[in-house]
């Protein structure tokens, strides 16, 4: 079912890992109204409801809850939706207080994904976040005594200087705090750590500590509790359509057009620039193939047309070798590449694309 984005390109400040387009600035106001200008001009273009709505960024935390709730009731009204089967929103620690906390609920938030990222200071002060691991294991109490009871926690490895026995800290804190989802990435480029096979560690590690205590992973860096998958994001890789509002926020219209915004702040107030491509059908069947292998899941034949199935079929001595070394799991009706082999899931796809 088609989803809402709403991007918040705002950030108090610049964490060094960080590559997301995001402004140190406070003209949210204009902002606000440039985003229900874009929410109503736009809401003929989806021809079924949304069900999902997800505020990102960014940090939209930062905002006045007093924003964030007009935004919220510009999707609401324009596309005429009562309750939102999942409705979140992003926030950091530090500006979780009980105001903002009660103010979320009452605006219908159903999820909040906190950006945590570690539990040690020195890590923190490191990767520039704006708060400590105890305003992170606060600003969770605070959630949950204002009613929220589907919490998600990022956190980060594979950047230098981690060790195994630090990642596993966090991880138990972060297990310690009860989460109902949790979102592990790979800290790449400058920052990451050029040790490939501790990378790989940390991610199996992960992998081990989080299904030992309850968790599913569905997708290479998500982990639910049984039937607390995030529905906004599941969506994207089975390529349902979406309609993102914002500066730099992007489109989907399920098929084979994508579109984006200009990520420029004042490009954006200034009128909404856009830019968009038809994607071709060779274009369409790797896409297919990148976002469903990437979940536990993986792709479902009946996804593939009569061509895109000749495809595959050219590439049976490839898949016959994946198969058997183990990276990649065929039945009947689907395909997918086992969760052992999720860490290096890129290269095994690319070996499927059309020569
Ligand atoms: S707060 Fe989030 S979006 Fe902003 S710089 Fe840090 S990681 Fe990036």
């Amino acid at each position: 079912m088609p989803g809402l984005y709403v991007h918040f390109p705002f950030c108090a400040s610049k964490c060094i890992y960080c590559d997301f387009y995001a402004r140190v600035r406070k003209d949210w106001k204009p902002y606000a109204e440039a985003l229900m200008q874009e929410i109503r001009d736009r809401a003929e273009e989806l021809s079924v409801p949304p069900t999902t709505l997800y505020f990102g960024g960014g940090t939209p935390s930062l905002l006045p809850a007093s924003l964030l709730l007009q935004v919220a009731e510009q999707c609401r009204s324009s596309f005429g939706v009562r309750d939102w089967a999942e409705f979140t929103v992003e926030v950091n620690p530090d500006d979780v207080t009980p105001a903002k906390a009660d103010a979320l609920r009452d605006m219908g938030v159903s999820r909040v994904s906190m950006g945590v990222q570690s539990f040690d200071d020195a890590q923190l002060r490191w990767m520039r976040r704006r708060h400590t691991a105890a305003q992170a294991v606060e600003a969770c109490a605070t959630l949950r005594r204002a009613g929220c009871d589907n919490l998600s926690l990022d956190l980060i490895f594979g950047f230098q200087g981690l060790t195994d026995a630090g990642w596993l800290a966090s991880v138990d804190r972060a297990l310690a705090l009860q989460p109902e989802h949790i979102s592990c990435y790979q800290m790449m480029g400058r920052w990451g750590d050029a040790d490939e096979e501790r990378c790989r560690r940390q991610y199996h590690l992960l992998q081990e500590r989080l299904t030992a205590n309850g968790f599913i992973q569905y997708e290479i860096s998500n982990y639910a509790l049984p039937g607390r998958e995030s529905r906004h994001n599941s969506a994207y890789w089975s390529r349902e359509p979406y309609l993102g509002f914002g500066a730099g926020a992007h489109s989907f219209d399920g098929r084979r057009r994508r579109s984006w915004n200009s990520p420029d702040i004042d490009a954006y107030l200034a009128g909404r620039q856009y830019g968009s491509e038809t994607l071709s059908d060779r274009e369409v069947y790797e896409e297919k193939l990148m976002l469903a292998l990437r979940t536990v899941q993986g792709l479902p034949l009946a996804a593939l047309t009569a061509e895109e199935r000749a495809l595959l079929a050219q590439k049976e001595p490839v898949l016959e070798r994946l198969s058997k070394t183990g990276k990649i799991e065929r039945d009947t009706d689907r395909l997918r590449i086992p969760v052992r082999e999720l860490f290096v899931s890129d290269s095994i796809i690319r070996e499927l694309f059309p020569d």
